[in-house]
């Protein structure tokens, strides 16, 4: 039997919950495809912060590199919004993506059909949406030097190598031959010099897939054209700010926040975790969404673990939940037959199974 060491890192507000949940679902398909899974659990974020004065303690660090992957829930709230920089949820989150080597964050934004209403476009427009963002994660203006801030003025710098853009574009361009293998690269190359190199390094690597298309757009337009006709995208590849950007918006074309994973790969070991944060408006409630968290574990299955039945086992028994009208709470106005808590859908998901 297979054996696999996670490491489940459930974070701050409604980390915890959803995180269970995705456990249940884990343990039943793990049971169910034979295979095992040995969970273990760590602090990050303000949770860490009050425990071990860090956000990314040490033990944290060393049981991710030590295991096969990280399942991660969300970190941050208004308690620890007023720490010095460094010692805030969000720079433990930035820390550990560095230090595992995951610099390619791949977002799947599809629509499911049974949720067409929760989006704010237009039926017509959104339908059959499927696109894959595929995000550069760790260069770029968010992590560049020199930056620097005093009373009157502030600098940061976008900064590039060419290994960094031809290793994530191999990414994106392994991704679409699996899918409908077009690449749009999103860029703003009439105005800066990364997004130059960028198309020169993205071009050279493209003549690796004649079967892919490549092609260009500036992120303004880019930002238009995922609302006016998200179908046109199959694979965006884009650098870490713009993509911080236009993940979300493409996110919000498919309707909730709740329903979106993601897996931040490319190093030894990878973080999947829903895209959305921390949620500290509903924690402790039980109405979080779980499906999320629940969607990043198969993503988990299936790029970490190679267990790609198992993957879409759990797709297909959050489809069927969903078709059988179960919802939690934020996506409750859309053709819900059943409203459930958290720990209900949870439930529903591994049942499914
Ligand atoms: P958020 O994503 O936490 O919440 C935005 C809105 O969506 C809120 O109304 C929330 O209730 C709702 N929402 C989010 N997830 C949901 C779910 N699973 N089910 C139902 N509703 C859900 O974003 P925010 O409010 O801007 O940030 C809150 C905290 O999370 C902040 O401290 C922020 O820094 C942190 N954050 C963390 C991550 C992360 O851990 N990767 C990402 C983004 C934000």
């Amino acid at each position: 039997m297979n054996k696999y060491k996670i490491c489940v890192i459930k974070g701050d507000g409604i980390g915890p919950e959803i995180v269970d949940e995705t456990i249940k679902v884990l343990d039943a398909v793990s049971h169910k495809f034979n295979f095992s899974l040995e969970y273990d659990y760590k602090l990050m974020g303000g949770a860490a912060y009050d425990v071990f004065g860090e956000p990314l303690p040490d033990e944290t660090l060393q049981s991710a590199l030590d295991s096969d992957a990280v399942l991660f829930g969300a970190i941050g709230g208004a308690k620890w919004d007023n720490l010095p920089r460094e010692k805030r949820p969000e720079s433990g989150l930035l820390k550990i993506r560095k230090a595992l080597g995951a610099f390619a964050n791949l977002r799947p934004a599809v629509i499911y059909d049974e949720l067409i209403g929760a989006s704010s476009l237009k039926p017509e427009v959104i339908q059959g949406t499927d696109i894959l963002v595929v995000r550069e994660l760790t260069g770029g203006i968010y992590f560049g030097q020199p930056r620097q801030k005093d009373e009157n003025s502030a600098y940061n710098t976008m900064i590039y190598s060419a290994d960094e853009i031809e290793r994530i574009a191999k990414i994106a361009f392994e991704a679409a031959l699996k899918r409908d293998k077009k690449v749009c690269m999103v860029d703003k190359a009439n105005v800066l010099e990364t997004s130059q190199l960028w198309r020169e390094v993205t071009q050279e690597v493209a003549k690796d897939y004649p079967d892919v298309t490549l092609e260009y757009m500036y992120v303004d337009n880019a930002a238009m054209q995922l609302v006016r006709n998200p179908k046109q995208f199959d694979v965006i590849l884009t650098e870490n700010l713009f993509g911080d950007i236009l993940s979300d918006e493409a996110s919000m074309v498919c309707g909730s926040i709740g329903l979106l994973p993601s897996a931040s790969i490319g190093g030894k070991v990878g973080i999947y975790e829903p895209i959305h944060g921390s949620a500290p408006d509903i924690a402790g409630q039980g109405i979080a969404n779980p499906l999320a968290t629940i969607l990043s574990a198969a993503m988990m299955l299936r790029y970490a673990l190679n267990q790609d039945q198992a993957a879409q086992a759990i797709e297909d028994a959050v489809k069927q939940a969903l078709a059988q009208g179960y919802r939690t709470k934020d996506i409750a106005n859309y053709d819900a037959k059943e409203i459930c808590t958290t720990a209900e859908m949870g439930s529903i998901v591994a049942g499914l199974i």
